[in-house]
């Protein structure tokens, strides 16, 4: 039987994500995917928010991501509401999902619009050969020392590998989930939804509107929310309201374009937006993670963000026991932490979703001009009054912290604030991978940590600001603790009894 410090089950954005910030601290993985390649023709998410980005820059990824997506972060932050693709505009929200945050204060990188399979391409690229593709986990025993996964490869081959850990990435339908005997529970909405895939060559350089991340089609007899997925001729497009059964993606696109345009539709999927969060998160040794966990409607970009947010958190806590630097009871901490993150950015997707292209249309906008006119100011308030949060959910995407945590001091739990040091210098560049102490050198509690980091094997990088108070900072950028004296600070962000 093979022996893996880490089995991965999924080799969605997560499970790649998963390996990869083990990889970053020395910690080998298995990624159990059954996908070859990745889906191209199902794009799903668009939206990498500016953590996400942060998190990326961590690991040496986010120039790759930039300079592959097909939209770069300077072609457009907004979003704009129309009659149709080729008719009128009502309204149009800049500074969108934190793309225009280029060089800002807020944050050490800006979002970045990319199809999901280009993100998962680029983390594919990063785990190389821990990816185990053709192979999915039927199930797995949990014992004291470790656990024994079954594998299956689509020829029907079995295999099993032994684990000290496996992390849950496997999706909604999680095996993972079930193994452990934990359940989703939640609501799902009633309306259900069409996404297409289609090409329309010419489409964009008839249109009126210019660049946007998102065009809202605000047509009573056919909304939808569509935008470019490549500066060529690709477009994606959710039409709210349509049952795969009534669904005539041809007829769809006209709609939403307002004209008999050329449409070559590549690819088609219903879906129904979930609200759902697992009972729990963990037994002992095996952890779910992403959609395995949670799931929230797309509205607000948020479903995949909060997956690598998992990724993150579960992926250093693993490192710091395999590599010797924490007591197990570490990784407890990651359901307290994680999970309570999950459930708020539920509640912010559910209520971005009470207000899409349906209700904001209005037959009005589709006459003559005069009505058009009479109508518009209406809707663009009730645009900007109701979606504004949507679109500038800095609160949630860099503001969610960790406050109440066992593992966090009274007062700490936050992200580190990024600042600037120099020309395209963050301070989180110049963080450890371990642990890492920011503030005046010459303080005493310098020399304490120091000792401290030394006697219990952790990892910790000092980075010096002279003249400023201490902050202690934990391998995923969140403060652990503040202050003068650090005694015991450094147990404590560790779980040591
Ligand atoms: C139509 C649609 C539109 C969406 N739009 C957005 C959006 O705009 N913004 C956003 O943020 N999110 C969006 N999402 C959600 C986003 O796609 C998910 O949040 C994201 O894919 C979650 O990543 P994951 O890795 O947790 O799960 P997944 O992407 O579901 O990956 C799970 C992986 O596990 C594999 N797997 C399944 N079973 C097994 C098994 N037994 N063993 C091993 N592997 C297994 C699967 O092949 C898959 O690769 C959308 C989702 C849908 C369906």
């Amino acid at each position: 039987m093979s022996m893996v410090p880490v089995l991965i089950a999924g080799g969605g954005p997560v499970g790649l994500a998963t390996a990869v910030e083990l990889a970053h601290h020395g910690v080998r993985s298995l990624v159990v995917e059954p996908r070859e390649t990745v889906s191209w023709l199902r794009p799903r998410a668009k939206t990498t928010s500016a953590r996400s980005m942060e998190l990326l820059r961590r690991w040496g990824l986010a120039e790759t991501l930039r300079a592959r997506a097909p939209l770069a972060v300077s072609w457009s932050d907004e979003a704009v509401f129309v009659t149709s693709l080729l008719g009128r505009e009502i309204t149009r929200i800049g500074g969108c999902f934190g793309l225009d945050l280029v060089g800002s204060d807020l944050a050490a990188e800006p979002g970045q619009q990319a199809p999901q399979p280009l993100v998962e391409e680029i983390l594919r690229e990063a785990v190389g050969d821990a990816l185990l593709t053709g192979w999915q986990v039927a199930g797995l025993r949990e014992d004291a020392e470790g656990v024994t996964v079954r594998i299956v490869s689509g020829d029907g081959e079995e295999r099993e590998v032994r684990a000290g850990y496996v992390v849950g990435c496997d999706g909604p339908r999680s095996v993972t989930r079930a193994a452990i005997g934990a359940r989703y529970e939640g609501r799902q909405d009633a309306r259900p939804n069409f996404n297409i895939v289609f090409r329309a060559p010419g489409l964009a350089e008839r249109m009126p509107h210019g660049p946007a991340v998102h065009y809202w089609v605000l047509n009573p007899a056919q909304p939808g929310l569509v935008g470019r997925l490549d500066l060529k001729d690709t477009w994606w497009c959710i039409a709210q309201g349509v049952r795969a059964e009534d669904a005539d993606p041809v007829r769809l696109a006209h709609n939403i374009a307002g004209a008999e345009i050329d449409v070559e539709i590549l690819a088609t999927d219903p879906w129904t937006a979930r609200m759902l969060l697992a009972d729990r998160y963990a037994s002992e040794r095996v952890f779910l993670a992403g959609d395995a966990a949670h799931q929230n409607p797309p509205y607000g970009g948020h479903g995949f963000n909060t997956g690598i947010g998992d990724a993150v958190n579960i992926g250093w806590k693993l490192a710091a026991v395999i590599n010797g630097w924490a007591p197990a009871a570490l990784t407890a901490t990651y359901e307290a932490e994680r999970r309570p993150i999950a459930a708020d950015t539920i509640e912010a997707a559910a209520a971005n979703m009470a207000t899409l292209a349906p209700e904001l249309a209005d037959p009005g906008l589709m006459g003559d001009e005069a009505e058009f006119e009479k109508v518009r100011p209406a809707v663009a308030e009730a645009v900007l009054r109701t979606k504004h949060s949507e679109f500038h959910s800095l609160d949630l995407v860099l503001g969610y912290t960790y406050a109440g945590s066992p593992i966090v001091a009274d007062g700490a739990g936050e992200r580190l604030p990024h600042r600037w040091l120099a020309p395209g210098e963050s301070l989180y560049d110049r963080l450890g991978r371990g642990f890492s102490v920011v503030g005046d050198r010459r303080a005493p509690g310098v020399a304490a940590l120091i000792e401290e980091a030394r006697e219990l094997g952790v990892p910790l990088q000092v980075v010096d600001l002279p003249g400023e108070p201490l902050t202690l900072v934990r391998p995923d950028q969140h403060v652990a603790w503040r202050g003068e004296d650090p005694a015991g600070a450094l147990r404590r962000a560790l779980a040591h009894a």
